[in-house]
Order: C-alpha cells, then structure tokens, then sequence
C-alpha cells in the first residue's frame, strides 16, 4: 500500500524520542534521552487532582478553561513579572503548551506565510508550521563564550514580506539558553519594525541557574500587543502528563487561538485544572526547590560529562546539557547516539533532530538531567568506563 500520510507531513515519521526510549527499553540502557523526570511533583498538588476527581469535577470544563484556574494565572503573572491580563478575556487553558503553540500557529499562519524559529527547536514547531501549510525560517543558535547564542543579522535577514510570526522559546530546549534583556530587546525590535507576532514559549520560566533569570519578551517596550505568551504546567511541576498549559495574550489573540483550539480538543482535561490552579498559588516554594535541585544536577551531569571527555555546554536553564563528543572521536552525533546504548548502556538523543538540516547539529547530543542523582551517577560511571 502507498503511503497514506499526506505530503506535508512527511518527514515527520516516528520523533526520535519514542525510537531512542525504546531502544533503552530493548537494550537496558539507562534513559538520558527523553526530559521527563523521574520524581513527582507537589504532594498537596497531587492531592488536589484526586479530589477534585472524587468530588464529581469530571465533564467538560468551560472552553476557555475554568475561572480559578485563568484566575491563578493572571495572579501569577502579575506577581513574578508584573504583566497583567484579564482572567475573564486574555487568558485561555490548553492541553499543555503543545496544543497552545499548534494552535496558535495554525490561527496565526496559512499557505505561503513564513515563521522564524531559532534553530535547534523544540520538535512540535516545524511539524505546526508544516500542518499549517507555512514555511518555518531558521534563525541558528551557535556557541558564544559559553553559551548558544543568535547573530542578529541573521535574524534581521530572515524576515521577508511573508513573516508572520517568531516563535521564542526561553529558557530554551535544547541549548539550555535564557535569552537576555538585551538579545529580547532585539528581538522585540525586529518585532516591533516589521509588525510581527511573537509566540513565546516559556515552559521552563521557572527552571533557570545561577544568575539567569527569565523575562518575558510580552514585558519589552511594544510587545504586549503582538505577543502570545504560552506555558504549562508540566516543566514547573513535574507533571509533564498532565498536559495543562495556557495562553496569555490580548483577546484578539486569544480569540483567534480559541477559534483553532476548540476543534483540536474543545476542552483540557478538568481535574488537571484545579490541582495546576492549586500549585501556582500554593506550591511555588516547592517550585524553587526543584529549581536549586536542577541546578545541582546540571552541575553533577556536566562535570561527570566532561570527566568523561565530552566538550559540555553547561545550560543556563531547562532540564538539558549539551554535549559535544568529538573530543572522544565520534565526529557524528547521530551514529554516536544509537551507537552509545552498546558502548556505554546509556541513552541521549542527537542534537541534530532539532535543526531544519540536521547537518548543522551534527556534532552535538543532548543528556537530561531531571533524573535521581544515583541514575546520573550511574550513567557517568557507564560512560567513563565506557568510552
Ligand atoms: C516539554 C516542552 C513543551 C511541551 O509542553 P506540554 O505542556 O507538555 O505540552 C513545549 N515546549 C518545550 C520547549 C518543551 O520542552
């Protein structure tokens, strides 16, 4: 039989993740590919589903999603980065970020329209942008003392008549990168200059190290009126198959998503709802524990990386370290990566599937921290002994 997968979608196959998490299984290996963790999150969050399961809070939810929860977000974005938006008209809930940022492209862009992503990205955009019949722009992230960063030229070159939207993802999945106030200044300039929307996606906004700290491009001089702010629940509190995410934009925006997300899914998920409503007025101290422990396990992961003898680009946020294994003679991260489960018993996933040409990427793997420590300790044992 010919394939039945229409030709935009294409190239869109199995994601590296499902193949590289059963090839752990197949083989033993320990999983440092996929970013989920492997601790729950907030008791009293984990309490506040079940009840609301138990006290009968199980059919559809209202579409925009319910009032305490829109409520705790406009409170909480106010709180942390004094942005105010309606709860009733400017806030709306999704099932996760990833229904956000699909809805939001396919409300935003159609056939012909061109969207600017920096490059490596997260998987769901290109495949977004190729359902909406658009074209995705890569704008590349390269090392720079320490850290991946864009040339603004690039940027400003990659803007033509057809640009609708830029899609900011900071902290950033998979360089670990927090854009400073300079670089989103920039960006908001190009914004601003050339009248686009910017769609952020700020699911690790609490998840960053050190003197790192996030702001939301939505904050910068012009940019409220022409950004959807996206993020979830997941990340912050380690539910990551909760599926609860939001959207912070001006009602015409969020009208605009809605119009798309109503088809994709109508509803979330409603005791979901009430328990991520809980945590972000109840459970943000638990949120900077997890952060300070990340932090240490960043540090744990990446000098256990280099004492291995990988080039480590220590991240500034996220749950992932970049890791360059040329210094160990593997000049492909590809081969390297289905190769290490055999070499090493471990797994990590080749940078390269992030890139739109996968060249690009080639040299780099990412490794996921958000693991026990006696796992990651496991694994640097593997590798120094394996490699
Ligand atoms: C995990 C992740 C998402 C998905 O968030 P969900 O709320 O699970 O849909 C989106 N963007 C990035 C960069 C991520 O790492």
């Amino acid at each position: 039989m010919s394939d039945p997968l229409v030709g935009r979608m294409r190239g869109f196959g199995t994601t590296i993740f499902a193949e590289m998490s059963a090839l752990a299984v197949r083989t033993g290996a320990i999983n440092l590919g996929q970013g989920f963790p492997d601790e729950g999150g907030p008791a009293s969050v984990l309490e506040r589903a079940v009840e609301a399961v138990r006290a009968g809070d199980n059919q559809y939810p209202p579409g925009i999603g319910i009032p305490e929860l829109r409520r705790a977000v406009s409170e909480q974005r106010l709180a942390r980065y004094g942005q105010a938006y309606d709860p009733d008209t400017e806030v709306l809930v999704t099932v996760g970020a990833t229904e956000a940022i699909a809805s939001a492209v396919l409300a935003l862009a159609g056939p012909g329209d061109e969207v600017i992503a920096f490059e490596p990205f997260y998987d769901s955009y290109a495949a977004t942008v190729a359902l909406a019949g658009a074209r995705i722009v890569p704008v590349t992230l390269r090392p720079d003392s320490g850290r991946f960063t864009f040339d603004p030229d690039e940027l400003r070159r990659a803007v033509t008549a057809r640009t609708k939207a830029v899609i900011v993802n900071s902290p950033h999945n998979p360089c670990g990168t927090v854009f400073t106030a300079d670089e989103l200044r920039f960006v908001a300039g190009i914004c601003v200059e050339h009248d686009l929307t910017a769609i952020t996606d700020e699911v690790y906004e609490y998840l960053t190290f050190d003197d790192a700290a996030h702001l939301p491009l939505a904050s910068f001089p012009g940019m409220r009126e022409r950004t959807v702010t996206i993020s979830s629940a997941g990340k912050t509190f380690s539910v990551t198959g909760w599926k609860t995410g939001w959207v912070c934009a001006p009602e015409p925006y969020i009208q605009a998503v809605r119009t798309v997300k109503q088809f994709l899914t109508y509803v979330g998920a409603a005791p979901w709802q009430h328990a991520v409503a809980h945590g972000l007025r109840h459970e943000l101290g638990w949120v900077e524990a997890l952060r300070a422990s990340l932090q240490a396990k960043r540090d744990r992961l990446s000098a256990g990386l280099e004492s291995a003898g990988f080039t480590v680009h220590r991240p500034q946020g996220t749950y992932f370290v970049q890791a360059d294994p040329r210094p160990l003679g593997h000049e492909d991260g590809e081969a390297f990566a289905r190769a290490l489960p055999g070499l090493a018993g471990v797994v990590c996933i080749p940078t390269g599937v992030f890139y739109a040409e996968p060249a690009r990427g080639r040299h780099y793997v990412r490794f996921a921290f958000c693991k026990k420590d006696e796992v990651i300790d496991e694994a640097v044992a593997r590798l120094r002994h394996g490699l």
